[in-house]
């Protein structure tokens, strides 16, 4: 069966680096029938910025990849730019506590003002290292994190959150956060979701599931919004750390193959729910949309 009218094939969660695979890794993409990356930045460089004219040339390159990207690949992408969590930690070795702190505020207020410009589409990814850190950078890491949000309210952007995994009650504490500086619910995003959380465990919350086959069978019902993503790393040192940058079209593929009485689930994940959470929808060339 063939792919619904105008549907898009999204992944919302890739990195992707100039001195990696880069374009030719959206070429795969594209070849396997994807349409549309949200983009997330990454160091580019082998250590974490230590200025703010680092992160401003962290996000630039960014900006261009994504730029190069749809005019060699003929992807759409999103860029998604915001200071990782983890840097902090980086930083705090390196020039001290303070500095460190006021270097991450400084980055995530120029996140915001790429979202401003229109040059990303979400402050990404904010939130917390995956791993236990010091009573002193923890409380660092929650002055960053709630930073984020007051960003993301005054910019009236997405969040695209970065944390260990998490569960009904990890949802329901980002859900009080965003309550707390004004954000709505669904317009943060746990990103790298492993494990199914049924409606009412999100609290409004919207994850971004690891697209694994068995998650991907299971969440397909669930109503929106909820994404779909690799976390693809490009990084030639770290093969198979990830998912590869084809698997999204890859389980459509075969979804249409084996359950193509399903494929209209499909305008959750890819359609209705980037409308929910970023005001905007991906448009297919050439097909009338749903
Ligand atoms: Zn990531």
């Amino acid at each position: 069966m063939a792919l619904p009218r105008g549907l898009p094939v999204v992944d919302h969660h890739c990195h992707l680096s100039p001195r990696g695979e880069g374009v030719g890794a959206a070429r795969r993409f594209a070849s396997a029938g994807g349409t549309h990356l949200f983009l997330t930045t990454q160091n580019y460089s082998a250590s974490a910025p230590l200025s703010l004219s680092e992160y401003q040339d962290q996000f630039d390159t960014t900006v261009s990849l994504a730029r190069q990207i749809r005019e060699e690949a003929g992807v759409v992408v999103y860029p998604v730019v915001a200071p990782y969590p983890v840097d902090l930690i980086t930083a705090f070795s390196a020039i001290g506590a303070e500095r460190a702190l006021e270097l991450h505020l400084a980055a995530l207020d120029l996140a915001g003002r790429f979202f401003r410009e229109r040059k990303a589409v979400a402050l990404g990814e904010v939130g917390r290292p995956h791993f236990p850190v010091s009573a002193e950078v923890s409380e660092a890491v929650e002055k960053a994190f709630n930073h984020a949000f007051e960003v993301a309210r005054e910019s009236d952007c997405p969040l695209v959150v970065h944390s260990a995994d998490l569960d009904a009650a990890g949802f329901g504490e980002l859900a009080g956060r965003a309550a707390e500086a004004g954000v709505p619910p669904e317009r943060v995003v746990k990103h790298y979701a492993r494990e199914r959380l049924g409606p009412p465990d999100r609290h409004a919350v919207t994850p971004s599931y690891l697209a694994r086959r068995e998650l991907f069978r299971e969440v397909l019902r669930d109503p929106g919004p909820w994404f779909l993503e690799t976390d693809f790393l490009d990084d030639p040192a770290r093969p198979g750390a990830v998912l590869d940058l084809a698997t999204i079209p890859r389980r459509v593929a075969s979804l249409l193959r084996d359950r193509p009485d399903e494929a209209d689930r499909l305008w959750v994940p890819f359609s209705e729910s980037v409308e929910k959470v970023y005001r905007f929808r991906p448009e297919v060339a050439g097909g009338p949309q749903r």
